[in-house]
């Protein structure tokens, strides 16, 4: 079985799904969760 690798980032405002996206223009196989304690998360980046 391939084994995955995970970026857990905490908080999706500005900079967590700003690091989320350029960690998948790196590496696309990254399995990538983002963990946002508010009721939103930005979709800008
Ligand atoms: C009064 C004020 C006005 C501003 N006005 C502007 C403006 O007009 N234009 C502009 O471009 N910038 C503005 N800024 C700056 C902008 O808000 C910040 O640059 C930007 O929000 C920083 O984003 P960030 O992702 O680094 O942090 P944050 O926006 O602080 O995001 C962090 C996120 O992490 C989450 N979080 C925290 N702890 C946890 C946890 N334990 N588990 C899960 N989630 C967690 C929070 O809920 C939050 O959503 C302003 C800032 C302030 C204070």
């Amino acid at each position: 079985m391939a084994k995955t690798t995970r970026l857990i980032i905490v908080g999706g405002s500005a900079a967590g799904p700003s690091a989320a996206a350029k960690a998948k223009r790196v590496n696309r196989d990254l399995e990538v969760m983002i963990f946002e304690k508010g009721d939103f998360v930005s979709y800008g980046a």
